[in-house]
């Protein structure tokens, strides 16, 4: 796709009372998201800190970098003297491109700066080497409330809840609320591996000894943010959701899952959902569960505990398929195939390892479920610029990706992207070792998007496929672009226009790379403007002139005179 479409961002705007402004400068870590339309556990902790710090909930506001932007582009961004904080969260540490936000930069942390006279700035980074304020958002919001004091620590476990639970009012200043809104949930705390150090370019480890969030507290959070009318979640913040909960965290680097632990902690993330006023009454205006609301996604599964315990692993891999919607995906760390690499980078698993999770995921989610995805799938990632990798490299993870098409397993995604390392005096880098490294990197990232990607999705989304539940965000040409709720949702191109803002189900009729095409369903041949008929496939513009002025037609007409595929029929309609 030449042109990249970009959702609009509803406006935002400075309000009188509020003393504390959090401003959303998105986070992007490992275990945890918080770009547009996700909601970060650090921006909801922060807030519940300032309350719990003696803040009034109606003194605490909340904007998002875009929608500042629109603010500071309209010249309405004149600070009241009743703001007293300002707190920008900043924390994508390995940026992706995004459909619905673009992260803060250092210049506009400038900018912000030099712009606020009366405000204290205080800028909470995420990650070792982040500018700002490190420690729990949770915590440095309890201390600016309560002393104006802009420092902060650890949380305690009980910090942790308290503050998530506190700060859900927070999603209603969210542009994204209450629909397309997901709120990131956070299971656990570090990883597994941190006792090798774990991954050379993650920042996890650096957070200690894996800290696990007792089922009732996850659920109970999730019930306060489903009673302010939040819709949908994503179980996205640990660095593996399979060994929530494992008894031999600290003691093995692939621990024995615990699977009766995660169906408790699941069904009760679910069940508080569900129950929630916001979903309810969006059952009742007509939209359907698991499709268009009440979404439950996950992220993140270590493959090398799955392939270590394939019993403990295939009970908990069927608890998450259970309970969470279709579409879900859990995405594995694979990073390199090359073993090498795995060893100069201390990765968590080998491409064996890699094969079983992909292979185990696939037996228990291959399934399609209601909105027209698979129930649950595996994502995979790899990195480019760790140490040691050269350009033979890339070769075994093209082998790896060889061995998942032959064996004709489904993968949702294949994640690509550069590690950061800091470095000393400068932004955070890549450590490729020369020239060729990085160009062989580049060729791979090509060659993957080139010949997998449009493969892989056409395995999972084949043509004729009904996607329910495609949230229409923007329209570019005559096209609208949309995308269903939930974790890595493929971008919907429907090839006639739409209204933003509303949901639709979209015949699939077209892959290209990693997006798919086709027609809103149901297509009312008999009333659409003239250019929609364009979007039927295989009609061309004469046909579609000659169906536009014998209207009214019949199915008879579209199938026998003009042979359209009746599996596109099945989703025409011929009423008046
Ligand atoms: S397995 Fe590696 S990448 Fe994943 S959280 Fe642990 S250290 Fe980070």
């Amino acid at each position: 796709m030449a042109v990249r479409p970009r959702s609009a961002v509803r406006e935002g705007a400075l309000k009188k009372e509020w003393r504390y402004l959090i401003l959303d400068g998105y986070v992007d870590e490992p275990a945890s998201l918080g770009v547009p339309p996700y909601i970060s556990p650090q921006v909801r902790s922060l807030a519940g800190g300032l309350v719990n710090g003696g803040a009034d909930p109606g003194e605490v506001g909340y904007l998002t970098v875009d929608q500042w932007r629109g603010i500071r582009g309209r010249g309405d961004w004149n600070v009241d003297p009743k703001l007293e904080f300002i707190i920008a969260i900043k924390g994508c540490v390995v940026p992706g491109k995004y459909l619905r936000g673009t992260p803060i930069s250092s210049r506009e942390i400038a900018e912000l700066t030099a712009s606020v006279k009366d405000a204290s700035i205080v800028l909470w980074g995420s990650g070792s080497y982040m500018d700002g304020i490190e420690g729990d958002p949770g915590v440095l919001g309890e201390n600016i409330a309560s002393e104006g004091n802009l420092s902060s620590r650890d949380r305690t476990m009980e910090e942790w809840g308290t503050n998530l639970r506190s700060g859900a009012f927070i999603i209603q200043l969210h542009p994204d609320f209450p629909t397309p809104l997901i709120a990131e949930i956070e299971t656990s705390r570090g990883c597994p591996r941190y006792m090798s150090g774990g991954c050379s370019f993650c920042i996890e480890p650096t957070k200690g000894p894996v800290q696990f969030r007792e089922p009732q507290d996850i659920a109970s959070e999730v019930a306060e943010l489903a009673d302010r009318g939040l819709e949908n979640i994503r179980i996205g913040g640990q660095s593996d959701l399979v060994s929530y909960m494992t008894k031999e965290a600290g003691i093995s680097e692939t621990p024995t899952p615990d699977p009766r632990a995660l169906t408790e902690m699941m069904t009760g993330c679910r069940k508080a959902l569900h129950s929630g006023p916001g979903l309810i009454s969006a059952l009742e205006a007509g939209r359907r569960l698991g499709i268009d609301t009440g979404i439950v996604h996950t992220d993140n599964a270590n493959p090398a505990v799955i392939a270590d315990h394939p019993d403990e692993a295939m009970e908990a891999l069927g608890a998450i398929a259970m309970n969470c919607t279709p579409g879900s995906v859990l995405a594995l760390g694979l990073e390199s195939a090359d073993p090498a690499v795995k060893e100069a980078n201390n990765l968590n698993s080998d491409p064996g390892q890699t094969m079983e999770a992909i292979r185990a995921i696939n037996a228990v989610g291959r399934h399609i479920g209601g909105n027209g995805m698979p129930q649950l799938l595996p994502g995979l990632n790899f990195l480019g610029g760790l140490k040691g990798q050269y350009e033979g490299s890339f070769e075994h993870d093209l082998a790896l990706l060889e061995r998942v098409r032959t064996e004709g397993l489904l993968l949702r995604r294949i994640n690509i992207r550069a590690a950061m390392y800091p470095r000393p005096g400068g932004a955070a880098a890549p450590s490729f070792p020369d020239g060729r490294a990085e160009r062989a990197f580049r060729s791979f990232k090509e060659g993957v998007r080139g010949s997998f990607d449009s493969h892989l999705l056409s395995q999972v989304i084949p043509e004729h496929t009904l996607l329910k539940g495609v949230y229409l965000e923007t329209t570019l040409g005559r096209s609208v672009y949309g995308r269903q709720i939930g974790s890595y949702p493929v971008l919907v191109r429907m090839d006639h226009p739409g209204p933003t803002g509303t949901f639709a189900d979209v015949h699939i009729t077209g892959i290209s790379g990693r997006s798919v095409s086709g027609f809103g369903s149901p297509f009312m041949v008999n009333r659409v403007p003239f250019s929609h008929l364009l979007a039927i496939p295989g009609i061309g513009r004469k046909r579609a002139a000659s169906v536009f002025r014998k209207r009214p037609i019949d199915m008879e007409y579209l199938g026998r005179e003009l042979g359209i595929d009746r599996r596109v029929l099945a989703d025409i309609r011929t009423e008046r």
